[in-house]
């Protein structure tokens, strides 16, 4: 199905042409077999840093492209809609580059033109193994000796962790709570820094996930991003846009599960006629269809709040917590829409409701997100 946008320029209906184009070509036909192989697509992501698509919402003085975030974001939908594991690593190597974009120095940003091409691939290390959504009780430590800092911890379950070229690494440099956490930029041949065995994931298995061990690690202290004790904040700021990131990446799978539902309705007949004709499955596409348009508009009402820079975080979490829901609702009815023919690996859907989970979990899990919508309605 086509969906009928309203972008700020014909600059951005062109990208979006070439995103679609692009991810008919070279991710579409690639992702069943890479998923099965839970082999990451290293060259499908470079083909996506040439054609400038892995630095899109930054400056281009930076490499980056200038895009709004609301662009950004229909991108990331388009991908997803294809792939979803390539919209997940595009999302995550842009929240990857934030902390240096946003909160570097200039001697720091040096750095980025070779981020945003995607030559470097990036990733995001809060979540350890004793806690996740409790990040402010991290407890990797970097003690600062000099003009280095010695690293030493677990992170637990980081995207990109065996392929990525530099880490944002959340560690408590000062004491307990939010305060005492810092974050550094940490290149992949760092001494001491040990990526280990791929966990074995339910979905989304050509993007593996697993620890990284820093043990002693040793890291240049030009590598703290924006001061000591800013890291919580920097882990915050880039997870608000990263809650978008998810959001669209939602947005595009529940697209894909619904596109392909209705694509089936269409043409199997039972009792004499097409199975979209009957009411009870016609009412519950109808539903998936209207929640799609929810999520969207609710996701690019957050996104341009961000772009006007206006306070967002509230709103990407309604949008994060909103759109997974219903990228879980909507492809675990796909199953059921195609019979026993969902259930099976010929048809996408059932990858498409693996894959729907983990989004209900990345980047806060929805338990957090209403824990932080529900403390705003305290507050106000
Ligand atoms: C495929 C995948 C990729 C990931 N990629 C990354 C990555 O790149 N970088 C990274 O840092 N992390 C990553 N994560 C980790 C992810 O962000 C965490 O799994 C998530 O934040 C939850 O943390 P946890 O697993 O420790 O669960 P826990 O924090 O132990 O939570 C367990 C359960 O308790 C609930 N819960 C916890 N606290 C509360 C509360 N106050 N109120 C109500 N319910 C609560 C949670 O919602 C959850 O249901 C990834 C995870 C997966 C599965």
């Amino acid at each position: 199905m086509t969906v009928d946008r309203i972008l700020p320029t014909d600059e951005a209906h062109d990208l979006l042409d070439l995103t679609t184009e692009l991810a008919d070509r070279e991710l579409a036909p690639r992702a069943a077999q890479y998923e099965e192989r839970a082999e990451f697509p290293r060259e499908v992501l470079r083909t996506l840093g040439r054609a400038g698509l892995l630095g899109l919402p930054y400056p281009q003085e930076h490499g980056g492209a200038a895009q709004p975030y609301e662009v950004y974001l229909q991108v990331l939908e388009i991908l997803a809609g294809r792939w979803l594991a390539v919209a997940e690593a595009v999302s995550v190597h842009t929240l990857s580059c934030y902390p240096l974009a946003r909160f570097g120095t200039d001697e720091q940003r040096k750095l980025l033109p070779d981020m945003l091409d995607g030559e470097l691939l990036g990733a995001y290390c809060l979540s350890e193994p004793q806690g996740g959504s409790d990040a402010a009780a991290l407890t990797t430590r970097a003690v600062q000796d000099g003009d280095t800092y010695t690293v030493t911890g677990t992170k637990a379950w980081i995207t990109h962790a065996r392929v990525a070229d530099f880490y944002n690494v959340f560690c408590r440099t000062g004491g307990p709570g939010p305060k005492g956490i810092s974050c550094l930029l940490v290149d992949r041949a760092t001494d001491g820094l040990y990526p280990q065995t791929a966990e074995r994931t339910m979905g989304l298995r050509s993007s593996p996930v697993a620890q990284v061990v820093f043990d002693a690690a040793r890291v240049p202290a030009d590598r703290l991003i924006g001061g000591a004790g800013s890291g919580f904040t920097i882990a915050m700021s880039a997870l608000d846009a990263g809650r978008l990131g998810i959001a669209a990446c939602a947005v595009g799978l529940a697209q894909a599960a619904l596109d392909y539902a209705v694509g089936y309705a269409r043409q199997r007949q039972q009792f004499g006629r097409a199975i979209i004709d009957f009411q009870g499955l016609g009412f519950t596409l109808a539903d998936h269809a209207t929640q799609i348009s929810a999520a969207r508009a609710l996701l690019l009402s957050a996104a341009r709040l961000r772009d006007a820079g206006r306070p967002y975080s509230i709103e990407a979490a309604k949008a994060k917590l909103f759109a997974t829901d219903v990228a879980m609702r909507v492809t675990t009815d796909a199953v059921q829409v195609l019979g026993g023919a969902g259930y099976v690996l010929d048809h996408p859907v059932e990858r498409y409701m693996r894959e729907a989970k983990v989004l209900q979990i990345v980047e806060g899990t929805n338990q957090i997100q209403r824990l932080v919508i529900a403390r705003s309605l305290a507050r106000d």
